[in-house]
């Protein structure tokens, strides 16, 4: 059977699903493998200090600062160094928020679809916290 994809949509979140005419999902795809396809996402990886790190403070602790940082840094309607927040080095989940394309509500909104210009909701909050535990995750498989 043939379908025609004509509409990218993305949801729900961490994955795109590529809808056919009649807007039945035809598949879905786990958009961390869309990021590892951008060399700029792709390029960040957890290792050095930043992984070491992230062996001694432990899934659960990492997993309270992404929590945070999101809670902090990404979340309020307006944040006025936008784009520029969150540093590339320094902690696991930094790096794992320029990966997966959550380091900035500009980026949040270009692969993620969420709108700018309004607080992130908890339920956001939340799969976002999920998507870059996913990437560290894996990371931390390699
Ligand atoms: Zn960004």
């Amino acid at each position: 059977m043939i379908f025609e994809t004509v509409e990218k949509k993305i949801s729900p979140f961490g994955f795109v699903l590529l809808l056919s005419e009649n807007g039945e999902v035809v598949m879905k795809k786990d958009i961390l493998e869309q990021l590892a396809k951008s060399e700029f996402r792709n390029h960040f990886k957890l290792k050095g200090a930043e992984r070491a790190y992230a062996l001694q403070k432990g899934r659960t602790v990492i997993k309270q600062h992404a929590e945070d940082f999101i809670s902090k840094r990404l979340a309020p309607a307006v944040i006025p160094n936008d784009g520029k927040q969150t540093p590339m080095h320094h902690h696991p989940v930094f790096i794992a928020q320029h990966a997966t394309a959550t380091c900035c509500r500009q980026c949040l909104c270009k692969w993620h679809g969420i709108p700018q210009g309004r607080p992130l909701t908890e339920s956001e909050q939340h799969d976002i916290v999920e998507l870059i535990m996913r990437w560290i995750d894996n990371q931390m498989k390699i």
